[in-house]
């Protein structure tokens, strides 16, 4: 019975804070999806986010404490710049975004936000900074409105829609049975991957964080309401700092700094023309997948695409 009662009562625990709070996404989302806990060190300070500097430095992790995720991993990315990572499939490029985010902790090196060790800081004033639209967009089983609300403690009706505008979202929650008060989600109106990963970005517009976290934010999505979406979040990334992954290489031209991952490693570092000029990984990917996209488009019907 001891064995039994102890998950429950893990639950039990479990429920009253996701009773107490919630309105924060980041914090339902972290309770469920960490393996391991991550605590507060005990008189942990808030961090105070002054410029959003964002520096790994030397960072190693492996999440089974035998295959390296990560093998010293450095860069910096300075007030209001922005950084792609790109890099073949389970280079780390994910696993860079979630140890920001401080899903896990690190087994070498220091990850700080304006001079402060995040592993130092309480966990809630670090996620507070941060939004992230992550690979796979999680929705609970609550009215549309709420999902979105989900982004910031107590947003106003207002607020709700002008972030659902901004994700183009807006003209579709009008055409479900009871607008922003459908439920969604397992027993409500069924939505799309797009649609799906439609809600996380006006989570992160409502939110507008100090700091941009998107892993591969607009991948399912079509062209043409992924350049809209991309515009609105090039807007809302100015004077802020972000760290993105791309699923397409021509949506990170104008980043302030490209990292080439592989096998745990940063490869190439530095702008697209610095890059470009290097003629390594990125300039053979960059080739290739530019003549893929520049078919599919063509095969898209959409002239103005090209
Ligand atoms: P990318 O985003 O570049 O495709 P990831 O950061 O997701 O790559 O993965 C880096 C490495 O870590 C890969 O070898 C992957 O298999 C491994 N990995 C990723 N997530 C987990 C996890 N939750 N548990 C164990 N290994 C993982
Ligand atoms: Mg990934």
């Amino acid at each position: 019975l001891q064995q039994l009662y102890a998950p429950l009562d893990r639950l039990g625990t479990l429920y009253r804070q996701l009773n107490q709070n919630s309105t924060d996404a980041e914090k339902l989302f972290s309770l469920l999806a960490q393996p391991t806990e991550i605590r507060d060190k005990p008189g942990a300070k808030d961090l105070v986010v002054t410029d959003g500097v964002i520096e790994f430095q030397d960072v190693h992790f492996s999440y089974d404490g035998e295959t390296p995720a990560l093998r010293g991993v450095s860069f910096k990315i300075d007030k209001g710049e922005s950084m792609a990572l790109v890099g073949e499939s389970g280079s780390g490029k994910s696993t860079i975004l979630r140890l920001l985010y401080r899903f896990y902790d690190i087994n070498g090196g220091r990850i700080l936000i304006d001079g402060q060790d995040i592993s130092e800081v309480t966990q809630l004033s670090l996620r507070r900074a941060i939004g992230i639209v992550p690979q796979d967009s999680v929705l609970w089983n609550d009215t549309i409105g709420a999902n979105i609300a989900y982004g910031k403690e107590g947003a106003t009706d207002d607020e709700i829609i002008t972030a659902a505008k901004a994700a183009k979202l807006h003209d579709r929650i009008l055409t479900f049975p009871d607008d922003y008060s459908t439920i969604v989600g397992e027993r409500g109106v069924r939505l799309s991957g797009g649609e799906k990963q439609r809600v996380s970005l006006a989570r992160m517009f409502l939110k507008s964080p100090a700091i941009l976290v998107l892993d591969e934010a607009t991948s399912a999505l079509d062209t043409e309401t992924e350049r809209e979406i991309q515009k609105a979040l090039a807007e809302l990334a100015k004077n802020r700092s972000s760290l993105s992954i791309a699923h397409r290489l021509s949506t990170i031209i104008n980043s302030d700094q490209i990292v080439v991952m592989k096998d745990g490693k940063v490869l190439e570092h530095g702008t697209y023309h610095d890059l470009i000029k290097l003629n390594g990984q990125f300039a053979v990917m960059w080739k290739k997948q530019i003549f893929t996209e520049a078919e599919m488009l063509s095969g898209a019907d959409d002239p103005s695409a090209i």
